[in-house]
Protein backbone atom coordinates (compact mmCIF):
# COMPACT_ATOMS: atom_id res chain seq x y z
CA UNK A 1 0.00 0.00 0.00
CA UNK A 2 1.11 3.37 -0.75
CA UNK A 3 1.46 5.78 2.13
CA UNK A 4 3.49 8.78 0.84
CA UNK A 5 4.16 10.70 -2.24
CA UNK A 6 6.61 13.83 -2.24
CA UNK A 7 7.22 17.00 -4.93
CA UNK A 8 9.77 19.46 -5.21
CA UNK A 9 9.37 22.78 -6.20
CA UNK A 10 12.38 25.73 -7.04
CA UNK A 11 13.17 28.06 -9.30
CA UNK A 12 13.90 27.66 -12.82
CA UNK A 13 16.86 29.83 -13.18
CA UNK A 14 20.05 29.57 -11.39
CA UNK A 15 23.53 32.11 -11.35
CA UNK A 16 26.14 30.47 -10.59
CA UNK A 17 27.45 31.21 -6.89
CA UNK A 18 24.46 32.37 -5.00
CA UNK A 19 22.07 30.07 -2.92
CA UNK A 20 19.61 27.08 -4.86
CA UNK A 21 16.50 26.86 -2.91
CA UNK A 22 14.40 23.61 -3.15
CA UNK A 23 11.05 23.25 -1.60
CA UNK A 24 10.45 19.58 -0.60
CA UNK A 25 7.06 18.44 -0.02
CA UNK A 26 5.89 15.05 1.65
CA UNK A 27 2.55 14.05 1.88
CA UNK A 28 0.54 10.94 3.56
CA UNK A 29 -1.83 9.88 0.92
CA UNK A 30 -2.88 7.00 3.38
CA UNK A 31 -5.89 6.71 5.41
CA UNK A 32 -3.54 5.69 8.44
CA UNK A 33 -1.49 7.71 10.67
CA UNK A 34 2.73 7.61 9.82
CA UNK A 35 5.36 8.21 11.63
CA UNK A 36 8.32 9.60 9.60
CA UNK A 37 12.04 9.00 10.75
CA UNK A 38 13.49 12.45 9.85
CA UNK A 39 17.56 11.17 9.62
CA UNK A 40 18.47 10.56 5.91
CA UNK A 41 15.15 13.23 4.66
CA UNK A 42 15.46 17.00 3.55
CA UNK A 43 13.30 17.02 6.83
CA UNK A 44 16.48 17.43 9.05
CA UNK A 45 17.45 19.71 6.70
CA UNK A 46 20.94 19.04 3.73
CA UNK A 47 22.84 15.69 5.87
CA UNK A 48 22.85 13.26 3.59
CA UNK A 49 22.28 12.38 0.19
CA UNK A 50 18.44 12.76 -0.29
CA UNK A 51 18.93 14.73 -3.86
CA UNK A 52 19.53 13.28 -7.67
CA UNK A 53 21.20 16.00 -9.91
CA UNK A 54 21.68 15.31 -13.45
CA UNK A 55 24.08 17.06 -15.77
CA UNK A 56 23.20 15.89 -19.60
CA UNK A 57 22.26 12.73 -20.26
CA UNK A 58 24.11 10.41 -17.41
CA UNK A 59 26.18 11.95 -15.38
CA UNK A 60 25.54 12.84 -11.62
CA UNK A 61 26.55 15.03 -9.13
CA UNK A 62 28.14 13.67 -6.08
CA UNK A 63 26.40 14.49 -2.61
CA UNK A 64 29.78 16.22 -0.58
CA UNK A 65 28.16 17.37 2.80
CA UNK A 66 28.24 15.94 6.23
CA UNK A 67 27.80 12.26 6.57
CA UNK A 68 26.92 11.49 10.18
CA UNK A 69 26.73 7.32 11.49
CA UNK A 70 23.90 7.69 14.17
CA UNK A 71 22.46 5.67 17.11
CA UNK A 72 18.89 4.30 17.48
CA UNK A 73 16.24 7.27 16.81
CA UNK A 74 14.24 9.10 20.16
CA UNK A 75 10.84 10.41 19.55
CA UNK A 76 11.82 13.81 18.59
CA UNK A 77 13.47 12.25 15.49
CA UNK A 78 9.84 11.53 14.04
CA UNK A 79 7.38 13.64 12.39
CA UNK A 80 3.74 12.66 12.54
CA UNK A 81 1.64 12.99 9.74
CA UNK A 82 -2.29 12.32 10.08
CA UNK A 83 -3.88 11.14 6.50
CA UNK A 84 -4.16 14.16 3.88
CA UNK A 85 -1.76 15.53 6.31
CA UNK A 86 1.43 17.68 4.18
CA UNK A 87 5.07 18.61 5.31
CA UNK A 88 7.33 20.74 3.76
CA UNK A 89 10.60 21.83 4.24
CA UNK A 90 13.22 24.40 2.04
CA UNK A 91 17.26 23.35 2.11
CA UNK A 92 19.97 25.17 0.18
CA UNK A 93 21.05 22.47 -2.42
CA UNK A 94 24.77 23.96 -2.99
CA UNK A 95 25.88 23.04 0.53
CA UNK A 96 26.10 19.65 0.16
CA UNK A 97 26.16 19.48 -4.00
CA UNK A 98 29.15 21.38 -6.28
CA UNK A 99 27.17 23.53 -9.38
CA UNK A 100 29.59 24.83 -11.18
CA UNK A 101 28.63 23.80 -14.69
CA UNK A 102 26.79 26.71 -17.37
CA UNK A 103 24.30 23.79 -18.68
CA UNK A 104 20.84 22.44 -17.67
CA UNK A 105 20.77 20.66 -14.19
CA UNK A 106 17.82 18.06 -13.77
CA UNK A 107 16.82 18.12 -10.18
CA UNK A 108 14.67 15.46 -7.73
CA UNK A 109 14.59 14.57 -4.83
CA UNK A 110 15.60 10.53 -3.99
CA UNK A 111 15.75 9.42 -0.78
CA UNK A 112 14.58 5.54 1.69
CA UNK A 113 11.91 7.03 3.80
CA UNK A 114 11.79 5.03 6.92
CA UNK A 115 8.56 5.05 9.21
CA UNK A 116 6.06 3.06 11.41
CA UNK A 117 2.22 2.86 10.74
CA UNK A 118 1.02 3.98 13.95
CA UNK A 119 -2.37 3.51 15.27
CA UNK A 120 -3.21 6.30 17.87
CA UNK A 121 -1.25 8.58 16.44
CA UNK A 122 1.38 8.62 18.88
CA UNK A 123 5.26 8.29 18.43
CA UNK A 124 6.29 4.48 17.92
CA UNK A 125 8.06 2.37 20.11
CA UNK A 126 11.19 1.91 17.94
CA UNK A 127 12.36 -0.94 20.64
CA UNK A 128 9.20 -2.69 20.25
CA UNK A 129 9.00 -5.77 17.74
CA UNK A 130 7.12 -3.88 15.31
CA UNK A 131 9.18 -3.27 11.84
CA UNK A 132 8.80 0.09 10.39
CA UNK A 133 8.46 0.05 6.58
CA UNK A 134 11.24 1.41 4.02
CA UNK A 135 10.22 3.00 0.59
CA UNK A 136 12.36 4.80 -2.17
CA UNK A 137 10.80 8.27 -2.76
CA UNK A 138 11.34 10.24 -5.90
CA UNK A 139 9.38 13.25 -7.05
CA UNK A 140 9.53 14.59 -10.63
CA UNK A 141 12.75 16.05 -11.43
CA UNK A 142 12.71 19.60 -12.38
CA UNK A 143 14.99 21.21 -15.06
CA UNK A 144 16.96 24.28 -13.55
CA UNK A 145 19.22 26.32 -16.49
CA UNK A 146 22.59 27.52 -14.97
CA UNK A 147 23.43 31.15 -15.72
CA UNK A 148 26.96 32.02 -15.62
CA UNK A 149 28.62 34.74 -13.04
CA UNK A 150 31.82 36.72 -12.85
CA UNK A 151 32.12 35.26 -9.02
CA UNK A 152 33.40 32.09 -8.02
CA UNK A 153 30.94 28.81 -7.56
CA UNK A 154 29.75 28.23 -4.23
CA UNK A 155 31.58 26.23 -1.60
CA UNK A 156 29.76 22.70 -0.38
CA UNK A 157 30.54 21.79 3.35
CA UNK A 158 32.69 19.38 2.12
CA UNK A 159 34.92 21.69 0.03
CA UNK A 160 35.10 24.03 3.01
CA UNK A 161 36.18 20.86 5.50
CA UNK A 162 38.58 19.65 2.67
CA UNK A 163 40.09 23.17 2.51
CA UNK A 164 42.99 22.41 4.66
CA UNK A 165 43.54 19.11 3.77
CA UNK A 166 46.70 18.13 1.20
CA UNK A 167 44.91 17.01 -1.60
CA UNK A 168 41.72 18.01 -3.98
CA UNK A 169 39.30 19.78 -3.19
CA UNK A 170 36.97 18.09 -5.44
CA UNK A 171 35.16 15.25 -4.70
CA UNK A 172 36.16 12.25 -6.68
CA UNK A 173 39.40 13.07 -7.80
CA UNK A 174 42.42 10.75 -7.24
CA UNK A 175 43.20 10.90 -3.70
CA UNK A 176 46.99 11.41 -3.57
CA UNK A 177 49.25 8.74 -1.86
CA UNK A 178 50.98 10.47 0.89
CA UNK A 179 53.75 7.87 1.39
CA UNK A 180 53.76 4.48 -0.34
CA UNK A 181 54.22 1.41 1.45
CA UNK A 182 53.65 -2.03 1.14
CA UNK A 183 50.48 -3.68 3.23
CA UNK A 184 51.54 -1.20 6.60
CA UNK A 185 49.18 0.57 8.73
CA UNK A 186 50.04 4.10 8.55
CA UNK A 187 49.36 4.96 12.44
CA UNK A 188 46.71 7.59 12.49
CA UNK A 189 47.21 11.13 14.20
CA UNK A 190 45.22 13.26 16.86
CA UNK A 191 43.55 16.55 17.76
CA UNK A 192 42.58 16.38 21.39
CA UNK A 193 41.57 13.33 23.20
CA UNK A 194 43.46 11.91 26.40
CA UNK A 195 46.63 9.65 25.46
CA UNK A 196 44.21 6.84 26.31
CA UNK A 197 41.54 7.89 24.27
CA UNK A 198 44.17 8.49 21.39
CA UNK A 199 45.30 4.30 22.54
CA UNK A 200 41.87 3.28 22.31
CA UNK A 201 41.07 4.85 18.61
CA UNK A 202 44.88 3.30 17.19
CA UNK A 203 43.44 -0.04 18.61
CA UNK A 204 40.76 0.03 16.50
CA UNK A 205 42.19 2.00 13.86
CA UNK A 206 44.31 -1.18 12.99
CA UNK A 207 41.75 -3.37 13.71
CA UNK A 208 39.83 -1.93 11.27
CA UNK A 209 42.17 -2.24 8.89
CA UNK A 210 42.46 -5.89 9.63
CA UNK A 211 38.70 -6.57 9.10
CA UNK A 212 38.99 -4.46 6.01
CA UNK A 213 41.49 -6.88 4.83
CA UNK A 214 39.16 -10.02 5.85
CA UNK A 215 36.24 -8.63 4.33
CA UNK A 216 37.94 -8.52 0.70
CA UNK A 217 39.45 -11.97 0.92
CA UNK A 218 35.99 -12.71 1.87
CA UNK A 219 34.47 -11.49 -1.07
CA UNK A 220 37.52 -13.08 -3.35
CA UNK A 221 37.03 -16.38 -1.85
CA UNK A 222 33.11 -16.85 -2.21
CA UNK A 223 32.78 -14.25 -5.49
CA UNK A 224 31.72 -17.23 -8.27
CA UNK A 225 29.50 -19.29 -5.39
CA UNK A 226 27.15 -18.15 -3.81
CA UNK A 227 28.24 -15.62 -0.83
CA UNK A 228 25.63 -15.38 1.70
CA UNK A 229 27.31 -12.74 3.39
CA UNK A 230 27.15 -10.75 0.56
CA UNK A 231 23.79 -11.86 -0.35
CA UNK A 232 22.65 -10.59 3.44
CA UNK A 233 24.34 -6.70 3.37
CA UNK A 234 24.63 -6.16 -0.36
CA UNK A 235 21.44 -8.50 -1.99
CA UNK A 236 21.29 -10.43 -4.50
CA UNK A 237 25.08 -11.38 -6.52
CA UNK A 238 25.36 -8.99 -9.84
CA UNK A 239 28.82 -8.96 -11.61
CA UNK A 240 28.87 -5.55 -11.49
CA UNK A 241 27.26 -4.59 -7.85
CA UNK A 242 29.65 -7.28 -6.54
CA UNK A 243 32.71 -5.40 -8.11
CA UNK A 244 31.47 -2.07 -7.05
CA UNK A 245 31.50 -3.66 -3.22
CA UNK A 246 35.22 -5.30 -3.77
CA UNK A 247 36.25 -1.71 -5.42
CA UNK A 248 35.39 -0.08 -2.07
CA UNK A 249 36.66 -2.20 -0.16
CA UNK A 250 39.61 -1.91 -2.17
CA UNK A 251 40.04 1.54 -1.91
CA UNK A 252 39.35 1.93 2.42
CA UNK A 253 42.41 -0.78 2.56
CA UNK A 254 44.40 1.31 0.18
CA UNK A 255 44.01 4.34 2.69
CA UNK A 256 44.91 2.57 6.29
CA UNK A 257 48.03 1.98 3.73
CA UNK A 258 48.67 5.04 2.09
CA UNK A 259 47.21 7.62 3.75
CA UNK A 260 47.20 9.36 7.32
CA UNK A 261 44.39 9.81 8.54
CA UNK A 262 43.36 12.29 11.69
CA UNK A 263 41.14 11.52 14.35
CA UNK A 264 39.56 14.87 15.60
CA UNK A 265 38.44 13.91 19.25
CA UNK A 266 37.74 17.52 20.54
CA UNK A 267 34.97 19.25 17.98
CA UNK A 268 32.23 16.31 17.98
CA UNK A 269 33.23 15.04 21.56
CA UNK A 270 29.83 16.30 23.03
CA UNK A 271 27.62 15.55 20.15
CA UNK A 272 25.37 12.52 20.06
CA UNK A 273 26.20 10.42 17.55
CA UNK A 274 29.45 7.67 16.58
CA UNK A 275 31.03 10.28 14.46
CA UNK A 276 31.13 12.30 10.69
CA UNK A 277 33.59 12.85 8.07
CA UNK A 278 33.37 14.28 4.39
CA UNK A 279 34.06 12.64 1.24
CA UNK A 280 37.54 12.75 -0.05
CA UNK A 281 38.84 14.05 3.74
CA UNK A 282 41.39 12.54 5.61
CA UNK A 283 39.44 13.33 8.52
CA UNK A 284 37.09 11.87 11.17
CA UNK A 285 35.97 13.15 13.64
CA UNK A 286 34.76 10.81 16.33
CA UNK A 287 31.79 11.53 18.76
CA UNK A 288 29.95 10.76 22.10
CA UNK A 289 28.33 7.44 20.70
CA UNK A 290 31.80 6.38 19.53
CA UNK A 291 33.19 5.88 23.44
CA UNK A 292 30.69 3.48 24.52
CA UNK A 293 30.67 1.29 21.44
CA UNK A 294 31.57 -2.28 22.09
CA UNK A 295 34.49 -3.84 20.36
CA UNK A 296 32.24 -6.75 18.77
CA UNK A 297 28.74 -7.80 17.06
CA UNK A 298 27.23 -4.43 15.89
CA UNK A 299 27.70 -0.62 15.87
CA UNK A 300 31.59 -1.12 17.36
CA UNK A 301 34.14 0.71 17.69
CA UNK A 302 36.24 -0.79 14.43
CA UNK A 303 32.97 -0.79 12.75
CA UNK A 304 32.24 2.01 13.17
CA UNK A 305 35.81 3.39 12.14
CA UNK A 306 34.89 1.30 8.69
CA UNK A 307 31.57 3.13 8.35
CA UNK A 308 34.00 6.26 8.51
CA UNK A 309 36.54 5.30 5.98
CA UNK A 310 34.13 4.10 3.34
CA UNK A 311 32.51 7.68 3.54
CA UNK A 312 35.90 9.79 3.31
CA UNK A 313 38.36 7.36 1.41
CA UNK A 314 35.57 5.45 -0.96
CA UNK A 315 32.53 8.03 -1.14
CA UNK A 316 29.70 6.26 0.09
CA UNK A 317 26.40 7.80 1.41
CA UNK A 318 24.11 7.26 4.42
CA UNK A 319 21.18 5.76 2.83
CA UNK A 320 19.57 3.55 5.92
CA UNK A 321 20.75 3.53 9.22
CA UNK A 322 20.69 0.24 11.34
CA UNK A 323 21.16 -3.50 11.34
CA UNK A 324 17.40 -4.70 10.21
CA UNK A 325 17.08 -1.68 7.57
CA UNK A 326 19.85 -2.27 6.24
CA UNK A 327 18.95 -5.78 5.46
CA UNK A 328 15.90 -4.82 4.27
CA UNK A 329 17.82 -2.98 1.72
CA UNK A 330 20.16 -5.40 0.43
CA UNK A 331 16.86 -7.16 -0.35
CA UNK A 332 14.75 -4.82 -1.38
CA UNK A 333 16.65 -2.13 -2.69
CA UNK A 334 20.43 -3.98 -4.02
CA UNK A 335 21.43 -1.06 -6.45
CA UNK A 336 21.44 1.41 -2.97
CA UNK A 337 22.87 -1.12 -0.36
CA UNK A 338 26.32 -1.32 -2.24
CA UNK A 339 26.51 2.37 -1.60
CA UNK A 340 25.36 2.68 1.79
CA UNK A 341 28.20 2.84 4.64
CA UNK A 342 26.15 1.12 7.03
CA UNK A 343 26.09 -2.17 4.72
CA UNK A 344 29.55 -2.12 4.50
CA UNK A 345 30.03 -1.74 8.33
CA UNK A 346 27.65 -4.42 9.44
CA UNK A 347 28.95 -7.21 6.28
CA UNK A 348 32.65 -6.31 8.06
CA UNK A 349 31.43 -6.77 11.97
CA UNK A 350 29.54 -10.12 10.42
CA UNK A 351 32.46 -12.05 9.40
ZN1 LIG B 1 27.60 7.53 7.87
Amino acid sequence: MKHLECSISTQKEYVLGNELSVKISVKNVSEENIALLKWNTPFEGLLSHVFKINIGENQALPYDGILIKRGNPQKKDFIMLKPGEEITQTVDITNAYFINQVTNHEIKVDFMGLYFVSENNEYPDTSGSKKPYVVHLESEGQIIKITPNNSAPKMTTGMVARLHDNHSLIPGNKFEKSSPSLGQTLRPVFIGGSKAEQDTVTINHFKAKLATGESLNNLKVYASSENRKYIEWFGMQEFKRYLEVMKVYGKIKDSFETVTITYNLEEGRDMDCYGYTFKNSSKIWLCKKFWTAPDSGFDTKFGTIVHEMSHCRASTDDIVYGVQEARDLARIYPDKAIENADSYEYFTESL
